[in-house]
């Protein structure tokens, strides 16, 4: 089919890259996945290649080329590794949108040049626009490439906006499950372990967004993302707990009225939405069934519990490289929680003394975000050392 939209997916083989490849194995008609990337997990990505056969596929783990080529090669699938392949396949013109569902900084550089060769960009990255969201708004603004959000809350305040005009918006309540953690005491939340992190309530989503979602840096991630997005100041937005996950964010208008939506939490929704080009497809899954749940409950964000909230504000106040400092320690102290050489609770004093070493620059170009990601991850992995050491 002449029309089918062709897509590229950065990171195929996570949670956001394999209910991507659901999605579009739905719409055999509409959609048809043309590159495949993936960072390690090479059997996977074997697998949906000869499944879905794209033209390409690639692995950021040169290590795994050999095998990759060995599987694809007989099936006329091509394939590359390593980052500089993987930033160089942004300019292909096999595809037409990209769907960024890597996993932290690593997704800033590639989207980056998806835009410069003016693709569709549907953002699940979300840490591309929290490290740089400065020069990714820029690098839109001069390109023919737009942008749909897939976050579930973004993909909400979206579709709350579709028909209204901007300035009348007061502000936008973006929900929150909450977390793991919501009714757990100081105590609890000081002696949790990884296992109880990962479990979240709701959502069934990667490693690293389930530990930002237990310390609520997650929101403060999803806050500054709303405000590149939406182009909103940080008054305009503000976290509310609702631990049903069924309204997945509202907007305010100035005449007083507000618009949410609603739905199961399924990620297949905002994918969709965002593939569609915010055309509404047909869904086979579950839908709301509003009997099933008969109390929705909304709350204030406890920010002394979860005081990782408050580091939005933070880095919507200061500006500047702020957010690419608190994005490269919280990498670093997450990955440092998960192998369990430091504890849940020292993930947020990680990245606040990460920030007091970093010298702080008002108007950052991408080659100072790149040089700052490292030094903060230097930082932050000498200090995880000296807490590993403690503890
Ligand atoms: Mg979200």
């Amino acid at each position: 089919m002449t029309n089918q939209k062709k897509i590229a997916i950065l990171g195929s083989t996570g949670s956001i890259g394999t209910q991507t490849l659901d999605v579009i194995a739905q719409y055999p008609d509409r959609f048809k996945a043309t590159v495949l990337i993936a960072g390690t997990r090479v059997d996977t990505l074997i697998q949906q290649a000869l499944q879905f056969r794209p033209e390409w596929a690639i692995i950021a783990d040169v290590a795994q080329y050999w095998k990759l080529r060995e599987a694809l090669e007989p099936a006329g699938i091509r394939t590359a590794a390593g980052q500089d392949a993987i930033n160089d396949a942004m300019m292909l013109d096999c595809f037409d949108t990209v769907v960024t569902a890597t996993v932290g900084y690593s997704g800033l550089t590639p989207t980056l040049r998806a835009i410069r060769a003016g693709k569709q960009i549907a953002l699940a990255n979300k840490e591309t626009l929290v490290v740089a969201g400065d020069i990714v708004c820029k690098a839109l603004a001069e390109s023919r490439s737009t942008m749909l959000p897939v976050d579930s809350e973004h993909s909400a305040i979206y579709q709350c906006l579709v028909g209204e005009n901007h300035d009348r918006v007061r502000k936008v309540i973006i929900t929150a499950s909450g977390g793991p953690f919501r009714s757990f005491t100081k105590e609890q939340i000081e002696a949790a372990t990884v296992k109880d992190a990962l479990h979240h309530p709701n959502w069934n989503m990667g490693a690293k967004i389930t530990i930002d979602s237990a310390t609520m840096l997650n929101k403060a991630f999803e806050i500054i993302e709303a405000r590149w997005l939406f182009n909103l100041t940080p008054d305009q937005i503000e976290p509310l707990v609702h631990p049903q996950s069924i309204v997945h964010s509202m907007v305010e208008f100035v005449d007083g009225a507000v618009k949410a939506q609603l739905g199961i939490p399924d990620m297949r929704l905002p994918i969709r939405y965002a593939l569609g080009e915010t055309t509404r497809l047909d869904a086979p899954e579950e839908h709301l069934d509003f009997t099933k749940y008969p109390t929705l409950t909304f709350e204030k964000p406890d920010e002394e519990k979860f005081p990782c909230i408050t580091l939005a504000d933070l880095a919507l106040t200061r500006g500047g490289n702020t957010a690419c400092v608190i994005n490269a320690a919280n990498e670093v102290a997450v990955k440092a929680f998960l192998t369990e050489k430091i504890k849940f609770t020292n993930i947020y004093p990680l990245i606040t003394e990460t920030l007091a070493h970093i010298p702080f620059i008002e108007s950052p170009s991408y080659e100072d975000y790149v040089a700052c990601n490292d030094e903060s991850r230097a930082i932050a992995t000498e200090i995880a050392e000296k807490i590993s050491n403690r503890i």
